[in-house]
């Protein structure tokens, strides 16, 4: 699904922050990357949407070589790629429901579409009651919840998420990864960066572990 071929990425002013990456991660799988601040998780993940280009080496995303993607295809490719921050990146001045409706509105996808969407992505995420609350008058579980129903209303394969506990207290972080262990359980490839070590390695999932920008540790989990 996902395929990193030597790549490097060197940000003006030549810091490197990812150097020789080679990894491949299949379709379905539930992907950790960790390291310390700094050593290049946002980075990597940021490659895969191709809000960074990396300085050497390529990326693949579906069959498909990125840097041979043409700017008008990657509109596309984003559409193909949830992703979920820590600080969720809501609108404040819009409802919950317009918040997780606001990618298909963009894309111009028919109203009753948008609404049957919307509702089954809040139903996911255990929101339906809170469709036409304000994100402000959430908790924050709540409104992570928010972010995770937002990045999966396109029905996207892949599914990013940097750092997405990072505000959130160990139960509230445990069910969230309880609803990323859904997504990867109806086959979407999911990617967390995380340092929270505890919670990761409850989990038993592949772990991806970076130091100053190398991968030096791949640990393949002892999930079923
Ligand atoms: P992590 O997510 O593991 O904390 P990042 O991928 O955010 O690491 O950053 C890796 C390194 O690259 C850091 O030293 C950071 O300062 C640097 N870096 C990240 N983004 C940029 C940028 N846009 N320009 C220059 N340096 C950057
Ligand atoms: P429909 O198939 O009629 O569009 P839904 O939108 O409710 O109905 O999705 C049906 C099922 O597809 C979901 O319950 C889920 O198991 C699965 N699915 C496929 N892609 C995704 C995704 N990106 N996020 C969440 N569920 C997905």
């Amino acid at each position: 699904m996902i395929r990193f071929e030597g790549v490097n990425k060197r940000y003006r002013g030549g810091f490197e922050a990812l150097r020789n990456l080679d990894l491949e991660i299949g379709q379905g799988e539930m992907v950790f990357v960790t390291g310390h601040s700094g050593a290049g998780k946002s980075t990597l993940l940021r490659l895969i949407p191709l809000l960074e280009r990396p300085s050497q080496g390529r990326v693949v995303v579906g069959g498909i070589d990125l840097s041979r993607l043409r700017k008008g295809q990657i509109p596309q490719l984003r559409r193909r790629v949830g992703m979920i921050f820590q600080d969720h990146r809501l609108l404040f001045d819009r409802t919950v429901y317009e918040n997780v409706a606001l990618p298909l509105i963009i894309r111009g996808t028919p109203h009753r579409e948008v609404g049957r969407r919307v509702r089954a992505a809040l139903d996911k995420v255990n929101l339906l009651n809170k469709e036409r609350a304000y994100p402000i008058t959430l908790s924050g579980g709540e409104q992570q919840r928010v972010g995770i129903a937002r990045a999966v209303v396109s029905r996207p394969p892949v599914l990013l998420a940097d750092e997405p506990t990072g505000n959130l207290d160990p139960a509230l972080s445990a069910e969230i990864m309880q609803l990323f262990l859904e997504f990867r359980r109806v086959g979407i490839t999911v990617i967390i960066a995380s340092h929270d070590l505890d919670l990761i390695g409850r989990l038993r999932q592949r772990v991806l572990t970076l130091e100053q920008g190398r991968l030096i540790d791949d640990w393949q989990g002892a999930a079923a």
